[in-house]
């Protein structure tokens, strides 16, 4: 059927995952098989909107009402063009985007949004599967080169689009393999590493060049970078991350989350003795959900989540209408994985100082319950509400504040914002000529949604500086979307 009355017929409905108590055994992918027809179903319940918000509220503007009907018709060979044409990486967006898309789905004014991402992925594993995504080799070559520090999905969508539109590219990463936190953070339960390396070959074949473990600024300086290609473009990331300043931060076994997180995708760097330990997670995030999960499958005893705002609401607040992003409660799966395991998260709840043994030693945490004013601006602690956790290890999920340029740019005069991005015009060239910034260490922490757009948009102004004409590369909006 294609009448776009499918949402008056069919629930909302998602691959089952695997039981909490199962997954926590492995590493392995949550979700099993969905099959075809309930795939179908699914795409059915699009409306098929005249104005699609769903595509409005997506970064990269992903064409949804157009790649749904055509998932209808089962037309996947054009429904997977359409999907490339805005999204360099739907493999990865497809699996761990947070989904605004579905925030904003009109059908979600009354009813559960349409599964927008689940049929983004449907989409691109059809690709695979069917053998239909190849490298695309740009025909002609412009003579002109291009730089990239920095591997992630800014890096890569970047360098992808350049190279299409003819420039020889050549990325440098410092870690020993290519894919940023696709690889080194976002656990492989989350995102199995194969889906990032197959990319990457890809992207290799499509004749973009890998430099791996070369940091800029230690292996090579950005200096030599600038006097050997035509534009170099910053991708680095958000990298340095936001600290806790209380009484026996320095404590042992208080560590980073990028700390325990990136070690499971180094191999022969020490992991963290995580089994049978008491663990508590401080920050209830994306980054906080991986520690948890990560914890778990290590086989840690019990994990305990702190998080300082309030539970959010089960339905959206006046203060959050429709189509804005869903502000409300949801439980990510290592959280269901912890819930299971008995552990627990604690919201409005601040932690005073880490306890210390005599060894120097993190021991416990003593914590206090906060009050949030009406306005959630603010927030006091309640008096008398000490408490204290025993624990054996801390994790640090606080975010990210801004890139890591210790070194890199020393006494290269990069102008910054007062937040420590990197501060680019609307060109995303720097205060340097021909330099240009993406990605997180541009916008700051953010999506790898965000980070593809950001990419994207970059590609096309470098391009069209290099060539001094409009680029023939999509230009992408990174401005935050108004509604
Ligand atoms: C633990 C964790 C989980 C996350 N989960 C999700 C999720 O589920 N969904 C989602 O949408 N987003 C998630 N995010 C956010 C998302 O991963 C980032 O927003 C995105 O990766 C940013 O892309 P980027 O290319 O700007 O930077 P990055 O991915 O950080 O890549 C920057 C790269 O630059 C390299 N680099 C830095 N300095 C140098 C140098 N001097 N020389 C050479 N190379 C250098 C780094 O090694 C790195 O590879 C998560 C973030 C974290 C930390
Ligand atoms: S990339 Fe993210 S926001 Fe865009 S359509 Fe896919 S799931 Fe939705």
């Amino acid at each position: 059927m294609d009448n776009h009355k499918g949402f008056m017929l069919y629930n909302r409905e998602l691959p089952s995952l695997r039981s909490p108590r199962e997954r926590i055994n492995d590493f392995n992918t949550h979700e099993k098989g969905f099959g075809i027809a309930r795939t179908l179903t699914q795409a059915n319940r699009c409306m098929g909107c005249g104005i699609p918000f769903c595509s409005s509220a997506c970064p990269i503007g992903n064409p949804i009402p157009q790649f749904n009907y055509l998932v209808k018709k089962e037309q996947w060979l054009e429904a997977l063009k359409l999907l490339h044409a805005t999204n360099n990486f739907p493999e990865f967006t497809g699996l761990v985007c947070p989904a605004p898309c579905e925030s904003s789905c009109v059908l979600g004014l009354i009813d559960d949004s349409v599964t927008i991402k689940h049929l983004e992925w449907e989409i691109i594993q059809k690709g695979f599967t069917n053998g239909w995504i190849h490298p695309q080799v740009p025909e002609q070559r412009t003579g002109k080169s291009v730089a990239i520090i920095g591997s992630g999905p800014a890096g890569l969508a970047c360098a992808q689009q350049l190279n299409r539109a003819g420039h020889k590219v050549e990325v440098f990463e410092k870690s020993v393999q290519a894919g940023g936190l696709l690889r080194y953070g976002i656990p492989e339960y989350k995102l199995p590493k194969y889906i990032v390396d197959r990319r990457l070959s890809l992207l290799e074949e499509e004749g973009i060049s890998f430099h791996l473990g070369c940091e800029i600024g230690k292996d090579k300086t950005f200096t030599q970078l600038q006097e050997e290609f035509n534009a170099v473009v910053l991708a680095i990331g958000s990298e340095v991350p936001r600290d806790l300043k209380v009484e026996g931060r320095n404590g042992l076994g208080v560590y980073y989350a990028m700390d325990f997180l990136s070690r499971q995708h180094l191999p022969g760097k020490a992991q963290l003795d995580v089994k049978n330990k008491n663990v508590v997670v401080i920050g209830g995030g994306d980054t906080g959900s991986d520690c948890i999960g990560t914890a778990l499958r290590l086989g840690a005893k019990s994990v305990l989540n702190f998080e300082l705002r309030p539970k959010p609401p089960e339905e959206r607040s006046e203060e959050n209408p429709w189509p804005q992003y869903k502000q409300t409660y949801k439980v990510s799966s290592s959280m269901e994985e912890n819930f299971a395991n008995g552990g627990k998260t604690l919201y409005n709840t601040t932690t005073k100082s880490f306890i210390l043994d005599k060894n120097n030693h993190c021991i416990g945490i003593e914590a206090m319950d906060v009050e949030w004013s009406s306005n959630s601006r603010e927030f006091k602690e309640i008096d008398g509400s000490q408490k204290r956790y025993d624990c054996d290890l801390v994790f640090l999920a606080l975010g990210y504040i801004k890139p890591d340029l210790s070194g890199l740019l020393a006494g290269n005069g990069l102008a910054f914002e007062a937040n420590g991005q990197c501060k680019t015009d609307e060109s995303k060239m720097t205060n340097l000529p021909g330099v240009f910034a993406s990605g997180d260490c541009r916008r700051g922490q953010s999506l790898i949604v965000w980070a593809i757009a950001e990419g994207r948009d970059t590609a096309a102004k470098v391009d069209t500086w290099l060539m001094n004409q409009p680029s023939l590369l999509p230009e992408c909006s990174t401005e935050q979307v108004a509604f």
